[in-house]
């Protein structure tokens, strides 16, 4: 990047927002990351993430950070299982030889933030608005405070982005479904039982067209979802969050007549039960490039979390967008160039997403659930077979 390097401002210190804050870092060039949260240990960053070789691997390793990333990296909780609702195993897949190594979100976070300079993300900047100069370059409004200009302002602010309506119309859209998430804690030394049944990875568990998948975290923590089509605000009418043992009480009663074991998962867990609507934008979403102005991972092409590609492709994103800048003797063109290829490489990855929360809890579900599995099961074998 020459004389002209754009001053950049990043919003969202997610894992789009940081891997672009980094890479650029690296390459000589300064941007300023706006988080909403008060600092980094605001709220539990949520569950575990398998980063891709082709993409989160790929943008951690533009980002220098590959040591890091192996010291964080969980290659031993690559295992699924399927259940049914009576708790007999189905299949299982307990190999730990494959590419895709969970990490903690948390511990993700952690290692991109402590590869910053000091004060590059300015925490407890919630953005209200973003306002067009006459010279071109941008203000953001951030409650009483004004600050500018830019001349790239990056949504990097997820789901409900504040930066998206400047190029693009569309709202995320509800799939349908809902998650009830809840976690458990210590859970080899507190649960045994419940530790042998999830093994090193995740389980899933179908029947009665409801849904678990109960995922390992690092220190002993699991984290479980129970999955339901419903309308958008059936947890809200029907839940009572305040009260967590209410909570607790009435997931368990959603999963009446399943097995001891399976229903364990629920009553071990702890007091942070909460809903999540799943939204997703349409697949192909696009927008007319605009000067100045440009989206990364969710904010760019929220999909639903079936396929696990979402982070994956927000870190893409990002290490694409940095090497353009990077690369380009015009930020204007790098940013045309990262978004043509971006608006491309999603369709496919956002089109499965969408067909899995399609088929999730629909009559063939089970089956395309078993499928995939075995699928995965052949690839490993296949892969450690030559
Ligand atoms: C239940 C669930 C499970 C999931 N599981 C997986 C999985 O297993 N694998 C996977 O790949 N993906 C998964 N995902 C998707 C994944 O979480 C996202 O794709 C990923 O976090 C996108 O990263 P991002 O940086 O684009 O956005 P985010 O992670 O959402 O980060 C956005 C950041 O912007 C900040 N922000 C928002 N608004 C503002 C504002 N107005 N001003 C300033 N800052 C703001 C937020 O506080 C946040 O820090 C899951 C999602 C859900 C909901």
């Amino acid at each position: 990047m020459t004389a002209t390097t754009p001053r950049i401002a990043i919003i969202g210190a997610g894992p789009a927002g940081l891997t672009l804050a980094r890479i650029l870092h690296i390459n000589g060039i300064a941007a300023t990351v706006f988080e909403r949260e008060e600092h980094a240990l605001f709220r539990p960053q949520g569950g575990t993430l398998d980063l891709h070789v082709e993409s989160g691997q790929l943008a951690l390793r533009r980002a220098g950070l590959e040591q890091e990333f192996l010291r964080i990296a969980r290659y031993e909780d690559q295992g699924s299982r399927l259940y049914d609702k009576n708790g007999q195993l189905i299949v299982a897949d307990d190999d730990d030889s494959g590419d895709r190594p969970e990490v903690d979100r948390s511990a993700l976070r952690e290692i991109l933030l402590a590869s910053l300079p000091e004060g590059t993300v300015q925490w407890g900047r919630d953005l209200r608005e973003v306002y067009a100069r006459p010279d071109g370059a941008y203000d953001l409004a951030f409650g009483p405070d004004l600050l500018g200009p830019f001349d790239l302002v990056v949504g990097a602010d997820g789901a409900w982005s504040r930066v998206r309506p400047l190029v693009s119309r569309y709202r995320p859209q509800y799939s349908g479904l809902t998650f009830i998430e809840f976690g458990i804690d210590d859970v080899d030394a507190r649960h045994p039982a419940i530790s042998k049944l999830v093994g090193r990875g995740k389980i899933g568990v179908e029947g009665d067209g409801r849904n678990m998948i109960v995922q390992r975290n690092a220190n002993a923590h699991l984290r479980g979802y129970a999955i339901f089509r419903v309308p958008a605000d059936w947890a809200a009418r029907t839940f009572d969050f305040s009260t967590p043992a209410a909570a607790r009480a009435r997931l368990m009663a959603e999963f009446e007549g399943w097995s001891p074991e399976i229903l364990a998962l629920i009553a071990a867990s702890n007091d942070q039960i909460v809903a999540r609507p799943i939204h997703a934008l349409p697949v192909g979403h696009h927008w007319q490039n605009r000067v100045g102005v440009t989206l990364l991972g969710d904010a760019a092409h929220l999909m639903s979390p079936f396929g696990g590609e979402g982070v994956n492709a927000a870190m893409l994103d990002a290490a694409e967008l940095a090497r353009h800048l990077v690369e380009a003797g015009d930020w204007r063109e790098a940013v045309r160039l990262y978004e043509r290829d971006m608006f491309e490489r999603v369709i496919e990855p956002a089109a499965d997403a969408a067909e899995a929360a399609a088929t999730e809890l629909s009559h063939i579900g089970p089956e395309l659930t078993l499928e995939h599995v075995r699928r995965h099961a052949q690839m490993r074998e296949a892969a450690a077979h030559g």
